[in-house]
C-alpha cells in the first residue's frame, strides 16, 4: 500500500484541478512543485497591492459556462475585457484586427470597402491555401496588415521566419468588420478578484503542497510514494531527452516599479516592429482597475529556450512535432503516469482548455 494514490507533479492548473478533484473522490493526493511557489504560469506576485503577473498577461476566457462557473466556484471572477494596443514606429493601432484598426491604417470607415481591400490583397499575394503562418496571416487581414502589425512581432517572439510556422497560431486572433475591440470572442471574459493566487488556493485547498521540489532530483524516491504518477513537466525531459530535445520559446520579463499612477492607460501594449527586442509592456494595475497612485510595468522578452530557463511556448512546427510524436508512442506504453498541460502533452493551450483537458482525464477514474 502506498502513501498516496497520486503524485501531481507540478501545482500549475493542470496539475492543481486535478488534484482538486481527485481529493473530492476520496483520493489522497501530493502535489510537487520545484517553483517556490503553486500556481505555475499563473502565479502572480503581489508588490505594494498590485497583483503582478509574473510569467505574463493572463486573462481568462472561455465559452463554456460549465468552465466558467468552475473557476468562479473557487473565487468569483470580475469582468474584464482584453484590449491591447499595438504600437508600431510610435503610432498605435487597435486590437484585435477590426474596424478600428483598419480605419487607422487605411482611413476607411466602411466595411465592405475593407472586406473589398483585404480580398484584392490576398488575390495579389496569389496563393490557394496558406501553408504557413505568413499566407495565413495575409489570407485574413491582407498584407499590409501583416507587414505592419504580425511579421515584426511573430517572427521576434517565435524566433522563426513566419513562412516556417504553423497556420493555427495566427487563427487564435479575431478579424471582425466591426469597431470591436475586445480580442476575444468568447462569452466569458475575466480576472480573479484578488488575483489569479486566489485560484490556485482555491483548488488546492486543504491538499498538501511541497514546493522547491525536483522530480528530477529524487525521481525514484518520489516514484515510490504514490500509486500514480501525474506530470506535467516537459515530455521529453521525462524520457531524459532520448529522442532529443523539442524547442520552446521562453521568456525573460523585465519588471519595474514607478512612482506615477499610470503609464501606459492599458493593460498591454504589443510592439510589433521586429528592432524592439520586447513584445510587449504589461501594466498590471489595468488588470484589476487599481487606484493605486504607483504602478509597475513588466517588458517581456521573447528567448529560445536552453537548459536553466523557463519553457513557456511549445513551438509545434513539423520538426518538434516529428518528435513528439515519438515521446507520444512511449507514453502510451505508461500504465501508471498521466501526461497532462502545456509542457507534457506540448501543446499551445489557454486557460480553460488545460482546465477541460484535466476535467476529461478525471472522469476516467470516475
Ligand atoms: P504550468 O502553469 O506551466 O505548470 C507546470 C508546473 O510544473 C510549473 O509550476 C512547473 O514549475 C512545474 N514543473 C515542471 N517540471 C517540474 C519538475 N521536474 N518537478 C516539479 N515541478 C515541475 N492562457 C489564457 O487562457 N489566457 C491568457 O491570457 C494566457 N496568457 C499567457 C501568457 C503567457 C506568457 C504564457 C506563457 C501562457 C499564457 N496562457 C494564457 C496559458 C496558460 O499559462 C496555460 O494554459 C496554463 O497556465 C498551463 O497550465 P499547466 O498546468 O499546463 O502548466
Ligand atoms: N500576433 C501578432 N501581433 C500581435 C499579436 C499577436 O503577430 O500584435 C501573433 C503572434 O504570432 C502571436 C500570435 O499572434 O504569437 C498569437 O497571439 P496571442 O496574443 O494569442 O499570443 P499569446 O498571448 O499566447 O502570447
Amino acid at each position: 500500500m502506498k502513501e498516496y494514490d497520486f503524485l501531481i507533479v507540478g501545482s500549475g492548473l493542470y496539475g492543481a484541478v486535478f488534484a482538486r478533484e481527485m481529493t473530492n473522490l476520496g483520493k489522497k493526493c501530493l502535489v510537487i512543485d520545484k517553483r517556490l511557489h503553486a500556481g505555475g504560469n499563473i502565479y502572480c506576485e503581489n508588490i505594494k497591492g498590485i497583483n503582478v503577473h509574473k510569467y505574463g498577461p493572463h486573462i481568462f476566457h472561455t465559452n463554456d459556462k460549465n468552465i466558467w462557473d468552475y473557476v468562479n466556484s473557487f473565487v468569483k471572477f470580475k469582468d474584464f475585457t482584453y484590449s491591447p494596443l499595438a504600437n508600431y514606429k510610435d503610432t498605435l493601432y487597435n486590437l484585435p484586427f477590426n474596424m478600428n484598426t483598419f480605419y487607422q491604417l487605411w482611413n476607411i470607415k466602411s466595411p465592405v470597402e475593407v472586406e473589398e481591400k483585404i480580398k484584392n490583397q490576398v488575390k495579389e499575394a496569389g496563393f490557394i491555401r496558406p501553408k504557413n503562418l505568413e499566407e495565413q496571416a495575409i489570407s485574413m487581414v491582407g498584407k499590409d496588415i501583416y507587414e505592419i502589425l504580425i511579421k515584426g512581432y511573430t517572427e521576434k517572439q517565435w524566433g522563426r521566419k513566419a513562412i516556417d510556422l504553423p497556420t493555427f497560431i495566427i487563427k487564435r486572433l479575431p478579424v471582425r468588420f466591426t469597431y470591436d475591440n475586445n480580442y476575444f470572442n468568447d462569452k466569458y471574459q475575466g480576472i480573479p478578484i484578488g488575483g489569479y493566487n486566489k485560484l490556485i488556493e482555491g483548488l488546492l485547498k486543504d491538499i498538501e503542497v511541497k514546493t522547491g521540489v525536483d522530480f528530477f532530483e529524487n525521481r525514484n524516491e518520489l516514484t515510490k510514494l504514490a500509486t500514480r504518477i501525474v506530470y506535467t513537466g516537459k515530455i521529453d525531459e521525462f524520457y531524459d531527452y532520448k529522442y532529443g530535445h523539442l524547442e520552446y520559446r521562453s521568456l525573460r520579463f523585465e519588471h519595474e516599479f514607478m512612482s506615477i499612477p499610470n503609464y501606459q492607460g492599458v493593460s498591454v501594449v504589443n510592439f510589433t516592429e521586429k528592432s524592439i527586442p520586447y513584445t510587449r509592456i504589461i501594466e498590471h494595475k489595468h488588470f484589476e482597475f487599481s487606484k493605486l497612485s504607483e504602478t509597475i510595468v513588466t517588458k517581456e522578452f521573447p528567448q529560445e529556450w536552453k537548459p536553466g530557463t523557463e519553457a513557456y511556448y511549445p513551438i509545434n512546427d513539423d520538426y518538434n512535432n516529428k518528435i513528439l510524436r515519438k515521446y507520444n508512442e512511449l507514453v502510451k506504453e505508461e500504465n501508471n503516469v498521466i501526461f497532462g498541460g502545456r509542457l507534457a502533452e506540448y501543446k499551445y493551450y489557454d486557460m480553460h482548455q488545460v482546465i477541460a483537458s484535466a476535467l476529461v482525464k478525471i472522469n476516467m477514474f470516475k
